[in-house]
């Protein structure tokens, strides 16, 4: 891969994180408006902070790992193994990259892990 493409990959990756840290942030700061009292009239008092506490449990969980993709994406870049198959070695495409970023695998593994993990949980056809 060009290093040029690696540092737009990477400014996007970064931008990213940034985006998935500050709406963490946002939502903590919703959490914080209920407990505080600015409750929504839709909810009983109670409901509504659990209701609040649900999403951002949701929504952490969802980012949690988005974070950690970009981390290891990143982690990736600096190993110098960035844009290489992780199953195969071989290269993954700059289509595929510029659709997932943070893609470990190319979409021939992608698919036939996939294949084989929706293959083991398939009931045996006799
Ligand atoms: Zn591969």
């Amino acid at each position: 891969m060009h290093a040029r493409d690696l540092v737009s990959f990477k400014q996007r990756l970064q931008r990213r994180r940034l985006d998935l840290v500050r709406s963490r942030q946002a939502a903590e700061r919703g959490v914080l408006e209920v407990r505080e009292g600015r409750t929504d009239p839709e909810y009983e008092e109670g409901a509504q902070a659990d209701h609040a506490e649900y999403l951002l449990n949701q929504l952490s969980d969802s980012q949690q790992k988005e974070i950690a993709q970009i981390d290891a994406a990143l982690a990736r870049m600096d190993a110098r193994t960035y844009g290489i198959c992780v199953e195969c070695g071989g290269e993954i495409p700059p289509e595929r990259l510029e659709a997932l970023p943070y893609a470990m695998l190319d979409a021939e593994c992608a698919g036939r892990l996939e294949e084989e993990r929706v293959g083991v949980m398939r009931a045996p056809t006799l």
